[in-house]
């Protein structure tokens, strides 16, 4: 029996601010192809860049893949058999390799210093030349003792060919090779050096990463060339555009920190489809789709190779969809967040009318101040507004405690039991002219939840009240 190599895939943010949607389906895409193939999926930080590193990136970024429901088998924070999974504690391997590259005549420390750099860059521009490393290497390599930058020598400058798992074949001119650096004179490695020893120590087999590493692939392969590695599988993913078709993203389509999403009262489901589907398709009609569902349907073949739109109109969309699958339990624990000030007996009676408002909970800071806040507060009745079109007071006065007698006879546990003794009423009276009134008295508004409701959700007591109290102020 033949057996399979393991998937392992990686994700490797650098931890230089929050996580936005594009880092985060990154790893959802990872994370998705290592479960449904039961491979391993590792949480690596590259952090070599020390001058953009922004304190609690790392935090950050653990808290937002946790609340998603991404979770590793190995990485910065549990460890695993590769660790450390921090870069800047790995130096001791980026060293051993530099060692090996110098060995077989593939590294040379960088005998320039910057302004001499800069000094044959300009030359080379008032020439109209390419500014090329490799056009400009010493006679005799010196030993590295560290101080200096240390250099990859591009030994064959030649085109590039590979394949991509979803751009397909791909190719590059002799011009994208050029000497790059491999470890900076800080003593770190570069992105270029580093993540290539860290995919083959931890066993990488599919790196998925964004389109911008693509133009860098021809020197990805001179090293895997010179140190005899086979390449993992490139899966390019493809750029997520803006609204407006860039790919200059604004908060409102996905440049915003993930957390704000979760401070907003998202659905983590809703945003692990949503991501899920910008840039990524698995056919058929079915868009709403649990992450096991997720998993389960996931190919790399089914990735697209063109812009993703982020389009905010279907997040809401689906997020709403999620909110209706969750639970009663967790949708009250939701608005229980929003609108802490109202009681649970209330909130539970209310629920189905909010959940079917919203389309994410944070909406409640403002649907609750415009629908909800009547619950909390009796209205003043103001007897202008209570008048249906050419009514009379004295009418309306009639009609309203007519209404109050059936309230009180009749069973008023929900909306339809209250509508079934109340409506005979108004179609005898004229439903404007009956209607009206009782809404405005419970509600206090022009416009809110139909009068049935508001009798059901706001109680027998509280009902006959608001309009006791309506048909007092007519009166006056
Ligand atoms: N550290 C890189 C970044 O933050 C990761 C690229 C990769 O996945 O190889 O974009």
């Amino acid at each position: 029996m033949s057996q399979e190599k393991q998937i392992v895939t990686r994700f490797a943010p650098s931890p230089t601010g929050f996580l936005h949607v594009g880092g985060v389906r990154t790893a959802l895409y990872a994370w998705a192809f290592a479960r449904k193939h039961g491979g391993r999926f590792i949480l690596r930080i590259e952090d070599t860049d020390k001058a953009r590193e922004v304190e609690g990136s790392i935090t950050h970024i653990i808290e937002s893949l946790t609340w998603l429901g991404i979770d590793w088998d190995e990485g910065v924070d549990i460890g695993g058999p590769h660790a450390p999974y921090l870069q800047s504690k790995r130096l001791e391997s980026y060293k051993k390799y530099a060692n090996i590259l110098i060995e077989k005549g593939y590294a040379y420390p960088d005998p320039y210093s910057e302004e001499e750099i800069a000094e044959l860059r300009l030359k080379a521009e008032q020439e109209k030349r390419v500014f090329l490393f490799r056009d400009h290497r010493p006679e005799t390599i010196g030993t590295w003792d560290g101080t200096k930058p240390l250099r990859f020598k591009i030994k064959e400058i030649k085109e590039s060919r590979w394949h991509d798992a979803v751009r397909g074949e791909l190719h590059a001119g002799p011009e994208a090779l050029d000497d790059f650096i491999l470890i900076k004179s800080d003593g770190y490695p570069t992105y270029n050096f580093a993540h290539i020893i860290d995919d083959l120590e931890m066993g990488v087999t599919h790196i998925m990463r964004a389109d911008e590493f693509i133009a860098s692939v021809p020197k990805f392969l001179a090293l895997y060339e010179a140190l005899s590695i086979t390449p993992p599988i490139l899966v390019t993913l493809p750029p997520i555009l803006g609204a407006e078709g860039t790919k200059k993203l604004s908060k409102r389509d996905g440049a915003k920190d993930i957390l704000d999403y979760r401070n907003e009262g998202y659905v983590p489901e809703a945003l692990v489809n949503f991501l899920a589907f910008l840039g990524w398709n698995p056919g058929g009609d079915k868009e709403i789709m649990t992450p096991r569902e997720i998993i389960e349907a996931f190919s790399i073949e089914k990735i697209h190779k063109s812009g993703a739109m982020f389009n905010e109109e279907k997040l809401l969309w689906m997020n709403k969809e999620h909110i209706r699958k969750q639970g009663d339990e967790v949708q009250l624990s939701q608005i229980k967040k929003f609108m802490p000030q109202y009681g649970d007996e209330l909130l539970k009676k209310l629920r189905p009318l909010i959940v079917d408002r919203i389309s994410f909970y944070g909406e409640l800071l403002s649907v609750e101040q415009e629908e909800f806040r009547l619950f909390l507060e009796r209205p003043v009745p103001v007897p202008e507004k209570l008048i249906w079109k050419d009514t009379s007071k004295e009418k309306t006065i009639e009609y309203l405690t007519n209404v109050l007698t059936r309230i009180q006879e009749g069973s008023s546990g929900t909306p339809d039991e209250v509508k079934s003794c109340i409506m005979p009423y108004a179609d005898t009276e004229g439903r404007g002219n009956v209607l009206w009134p009782l809404r405005v008295s419970l509600s206090g508004k022009e416009k809110s939840i139909d009068p049935f409701s508001l009798i059901a959700y706001l109680g027998k007591e509280e009902s006959l009240a608001r309009i006791n109290s309506a048909i007092g102020a007519l009166k006056a």
